[in-house]
């Protein structure tokens, strides 16, 4: 019996490694276009790979997998992220979790991962064929098996050939960009960090909560990559070109119109710039002070009207930005769309319409936020793969 694996990369490994382990005598050839194997794993997560995530703080898989969720529910039941640790640890590659629950080689270097892939391909006989391109089953006619791992199309032109047997395919365009922001007085606050913002498109249900940073070019930092995620396809369809609303505080708008009436009365003679209650970096807060009062900005606490404490509840809740374009993410950058689930069993992540070819990675459609996330979803949807394979012989 032979498998043939499309693509050498996170779910190309994962599937061969453990196909292997599960049924030795399984002939396994991965083929790869390029002249290297896991190129993305050795840089991802800042060339540390953030191999998975504890999933601790995560109550809704919707709030982590955008596309996917209901998949990635129902294939946890066989190999989830608690699975994914004990097979890294178990093959030789202690993991550490870190406050922020996301997971890496306690090495701290991401090749600690792709030598453990690449000794067990060894050890088990992959077959590994670098510079083979494969865009059509004409030449894997010897094979029992067919998977195709070839990771995120985002210009979608490594779909065609899988359109081209009928599969649907969801279009394919980026996630987890940073925002362009052509305001120069924002971006002249370049640097500055607001540890816990919420970051939403005004005018749909869709928002992010977490940290904000403000870029030479716009705005950067876990919640504007979540809110990426979240509306990849909507701001694709809008050329990049949306508002998006900032809440600088966590703090209720009851609460802050309080803060505002406290301060007003026990700071009345401090001028409003050099006083800030709500605990944000000074800049940004003189920043907004004269986006909320204009030429008024250094007015003292006192001479504060209603209109104006409106206003300031205004900036601190909802304060809109013009989106001009996508930034790239120098650490991750996913794609969002693919090979449809409409068109894969969901038990087996086999093609409905060519039997025996199977699909695991970020080809299909589902991706995730930032975090290992994305790593996990190669993990789980190729352990399927390999899993169901071995059912098709039993
Ligand atoms: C810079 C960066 C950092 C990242 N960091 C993280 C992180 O820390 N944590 C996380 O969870 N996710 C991270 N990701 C996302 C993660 O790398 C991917 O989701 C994951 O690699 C997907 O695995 P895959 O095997 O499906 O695809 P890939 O790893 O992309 O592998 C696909 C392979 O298929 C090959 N291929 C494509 N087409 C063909 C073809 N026609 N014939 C033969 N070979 C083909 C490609 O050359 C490639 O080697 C990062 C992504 C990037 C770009």
């Amino acid at each position: 019996m032979k498998t043939a694996i499309i693509g050498g990369g996170a779910a190309g490994f994962f599937l061969a490694v453990n196909l292997k382990e599960m049924m030795p005598e399984m002939e396994v050839t991965i083929f790869e276009r390029a002249q290297r194997v896991l190129t993305k794993v050795e840089v991802s997560g800042g060339g540390r790979c953030n191999c998975t995530n504890s999933f601790e703080d995560v109550t809704d898989l919707r709030m982590v997998y955008p596309r996917g969720h209901r998949l990635m529910k129902r294939l946890f039941n066989v190999f989830d992220y608690q699975s994914a640790f004990a097979w890294f640890e178990h093959h030789g590659v202690p993991l550490i979790t870190q406050d922020n629950q996301c997971v890496f080689p306690a090495a701290q270097d991401s090749h600690a991962i792709i030598n453990c892939f690449l000794t067990l391909a060894r050890r088990h006989q992959v077959q590994i064929c670098l510079g083979r391109k494969i865009q059509s089953l004409d030449a894997l006619q010897d094979y029992d098996f067919i998977a195709v791992t070839t990771g995120g199309s985002p210009k979608g032109e490594g779909l065609r050939w899988l359109a081209d047997l009928g599969h649907e395919i969801e279009q394919p365009v980026p996630s987890l960009f940073t925002f362009q922001v052509a305001d120069k007085s924002l971006t002249a606050l370049m640097g500055t960090v607001v540890g816990q913002t919420t970051v939403m498109i005004p005018g749909t249900k869709l928002h992010a909560s977490g940290p904000l940073l403000i870029t030479h070019w716009g705005m950067s930092g876990p919640a504007i990559l979540k809110l990426s995620s979240y509306a990849a396809r909507l701001l694709a369809e809008k050329e990049y070109k949306l508002p998006v609303s900032v809440r600088w505080t966590t703090a209720r708008d009851s609460d802050i119109e309080n803060i505002l009436h406290e301060t007003m009365r026990v700071h009345s003679s401090k001028q409003l710039p050099t006083f800030n209650p709500f605990g944000l970096p000074q800049r940004l807060w003189a920043f907004l002070m004269t986006r909320s009062l204009a030429d008024r900005w250094e007015v003292r606490w006192h001479e504060l009207g209603k209109k104006d404490v409106n206003r300031i509840v205004n900036i601190l809740c909802n304060d809109t930005y013009q989106i001009s374009g996508r930034g790239t993410f120098k650490d991750e950058f996913v794609t969002c769309g693919g090979i449809s689930l409409k068109s894969v069993n969901p038990s087996t992540l086999e093609s409905k319409l060519v039997p025996r070819l199977f699909f695991a990675g970020e080809v299909l459609d589902v991706d995730g936020v930032t975090g290992g996330f994305n790593f996990q979803a190669a993990w789980t949807t190729a352990y399927t793969v390999a899993s169901a394979i071995v059912s098709k012989l039993s």
